[in-house]
C-alpha cells in the first residue's frame, strides 16, 4: 500500500497488505503464543516488557521522525507523542493485578481472580497510532494476553516499526502487526479465536464492531467518536483562557477525539472571545509538520481533508468566519485555523465531529440553557468548564454528561486515570486499573472451610 506523506501529498513509503489468510495465520500463531506467555506470571513478563520500554527508547527519534511523516503532526508533538507511549509502557509494567479476598469467615473464603483472555484485536485510528495502541497493547501485555494491531490504512508505519523493535524482544506471536486496507477489522472482531476486540475509532465504525462481535459474544471497548464542548462561565477571565481553548480545539490540527470542538461562552464575552481567538489563529504557522516553526500540521488524509472541507463550506453559508476558513494553497492538505460565530445548534459544524482546525463560537444567556444545549449530543466524550471559582467549576461539571470533564484545563489524561465515553462515545474503560481489568475475565474462588 502506498503511505502518504500529508504535508506534501507525495507516496513515501509502500507498507505490506495483509491479506484474510495471512490474518488467519497471526491469530493461529498469537493462540500458541498465549498459553505460554500467560503462564510466565507478571513478574517475568514485566522483565520483557521493560526490556520492549527500553529498546522504544532507543529507537524513539526514528519513531518520531516516521510519526510526522505518515500522521503529519509537528514534530515536536510526535516527540510528545512517542514519548507519551514509552511513559504507558512504563506505567503499566509496574503494576499488577493481585487477587483480592471478598469474604474471609471461620466458614468460607471467597477470593476473586483475575485471568488474561486470549488473543486481543487492538483496532487503531490514524491520529495517534503510537499512543492509541500503547494505551492497549502495554496493559493487555502484561495481564498475559497475545495482541494484534491493526493500524488505520494510512497510518501503518510506526506501528510496523513497533512490531519490529519488539520481535527482538517479545516471545514470537506474543505481538503483531497486521497491515490492511479497512478490510482485517471486521474479520478479527468476528473471529472465535480472538478473545477481545478493543477498538478506537469512529462511532459508525464502532457500531459496526459491536454488530461482528455479537456472534461469538466476544470482550469488548469501544473508544470512539466525541464532540467536546468548553463552557466559559460568565466569571472567567477570557484573555487568560482563549489560548487554552484554542491549544485545545487545534492540536493535532483538531484530530483529536477529546479536542474542543465547540465552545459555549456568555454573549457579553463573544465579542472578546472571538477576537482573541482570531488572534491566536493569525499567529499559528500551519505548514509541514517537519519544519519546527510549524505549530499546526496538515490533516492526516485527503479524505478527511475533504471532509473538513465541506464542514468549513456550511459553516460559511449559516455563519460567520471570523479567521481562516480555507485550505492553504500547495500539495499538502492544510487547513487555517477556522473560528466561526452566529451558527445555530442545528449546524452540521456544532452536531456532528469536524476532526479538524475548526472551531464554533455559540453565544449563551442562561447557564442552565447552555448544559441543556451542551448535554442534547449523541455524543459524550469529554468536556471542560472554565471558572475563576473552581467549586462553581465542579458544580457545573457534575451537570455534563460526559465521561470525562475537565475544569480550567482540557485534554489531559493520566494513565492511572480511567477514560471512556458515555452515550454514543463508547463502551468501557481504557487506563487506569479498570483499563487493565478489561482485559482480564474475572474468575471467582468459593472455598468452603469448615
Ligand atoms: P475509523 O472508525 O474509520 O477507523 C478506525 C479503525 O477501524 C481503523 O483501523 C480501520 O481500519 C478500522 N476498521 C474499519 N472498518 C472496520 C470494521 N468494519 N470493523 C473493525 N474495524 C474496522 O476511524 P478513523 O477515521 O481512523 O479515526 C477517527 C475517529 O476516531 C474519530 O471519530 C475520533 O473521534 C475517533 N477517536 C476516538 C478516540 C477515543 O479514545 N474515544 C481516540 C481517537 C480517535
Amino acid at each position: 500500500m502506498d503511505v502518504v506523506n500529508p504535508a506534501s501529498g507525495v507516496t513515501f513509503a509502500t507498507a505490506p497488505r495483509a491479506d484474510a489468510g495471512q490474518a488467519e495465520q497471526a491469530i493461529a500463531s498469537a493462540r500458541r503464543a498465549f498459553p505460554d506467555w500467560a503462564a510466565l506470571g507478571f513478574p517475568a513478563r514485566r522483565r520483557y516488557i521493560r526490556d520492549f520500554a527500553d529498546a522504544m527508547r532507543s529507537r524513539s527519534d526514528d519513531l518520531a521522525r516516521l510519526l510526522t511523516m505518515e500522521q503529519g503532526k509537528p514534530l515536536h508533538e510526535a516527540r510528545q507523542e512517542v514519548a507519551g507511549a514509552i511513559a504507558a509502557i512504563d506505567h503499566y509494567a509496574d503494576l499488577e493485578l493481585v487477587p483480592r479476598v471478598l469474604r474471609e469467615t471461620t466458614n468460607e473464603r471467597i477470593i476473586e481472580q483475575r485471568y488474561p483472555l486470549g488473543v486481543v484485536a487492538a483496532i487503531t485510528p490514524w491520529n495517534y497510532p503510537l499512543l492509541l495502541l500503547m494505551v492497549k497493547l502495554a496493559p493487555a501485555l502484561v495481564t498475559g494476553n497475545a495482541v494484534i494491531a491493526k493500524p488505520a490504512p494510512t497510518t501503518p508505519l510506526t506501528t510496523l516499526l513497533l512490531g519490529e523493535i519488539a520481535a527482538d524482544i517479545l516471545p514470537a506471536g506474543v505481538f503483531q502487526t497486521l497491515t490492511d486496507r479497512n478490510d482485517l477489522g471486521e474479520l478479527l472482531s468476528r473471529h472465535p479465536g480472538v478473545a477481545h476486540v478493543s477498538f478506537t475509532g469512529s462511532t459508525p465504525t464502532g457500531k459496526k464492531v459491536l454488530g461482528s462481535a455479537a456472534g461469538t459474544l466476544k470482550r469488548f471497548t469501544l473508544e470512539l467518536g466525541g464532540n467536546d464542548a468548553a463552557l466559559i462561565l460568565d466569571d472567567a477571565d477570557i484573555v487568560s483562557v482563549a489560548p487554552r481553548i484554542f491549544a485545545g480545539a487545534t492540536a493535532n490540527a483538531g484530530q483529536i477525539c477529546l479536542a474542543i470542538k465547540r465552545v459555549y461562552a456568555p454573549r457579553s464575552m463573544i465579542d472578546t472571545l472571538c477576537a482573541e481567538l482570531a488572534r491566536l489563529a493569525g499567529e499559528a504557522v500551519v505548514g509541514d509538520g517537519m519544519d519546527t516553526a510549524t505549530t499546526i500540521g496538515p490533516i492526516q488524509n485527503r479524505e478527511q481533508f475533504a471532509k473538513v472541507q465541506a464542514f468549513i463550506e456550511e459553516a460559511r453559508k449559516h455563519g460567520s468566519i471570523v479567521a481562516g476558513g480555507e485550505a492553504l494553497p500547495g500539495p499538502g492538505y492544510f487547513i487555517a485555523p477556522t473560528i466561526v460565530r452566529g451558527l445555530s445548534d442545528n449546524a452540521r459544524l456544532v452536531r456532528e465531529e469536524q476532526f479538524g482546525p475548526v472551531l464554533p463560537v455559540l453565544a449563551y444567556d442562561d447557564l442552565d440553557e447552555a448544559i441543556a444545549r451542551i448535554n442534547d449530543s449523541e455524543y459524550g466524550l469529554g468536556g471542560s468548564v472554565w471558572s475563576a471559582d473552581v467549586e462553581r467549576g465542579i458544580a457545573v461539571a457534575s451537570r455534563i454528561e460526559s465521561g470525562t470533564v475537565w475544569v480550567n484545563k482540557h485534554l489531559e489524561l493520566p494513565f492511572d486515570v480511567p477514560f471512556g465515553g458515555a452515550k454514543q462515545s463508547g463502551i468501557g474503560r481504557q487506563q487506569g486499573i479498570e483499563g487493565m481489568e478489561d482485559f482480564t475475565q474475572p474468575r471467582i474462588i468459593n472455598v468452603a472451610l469448615a
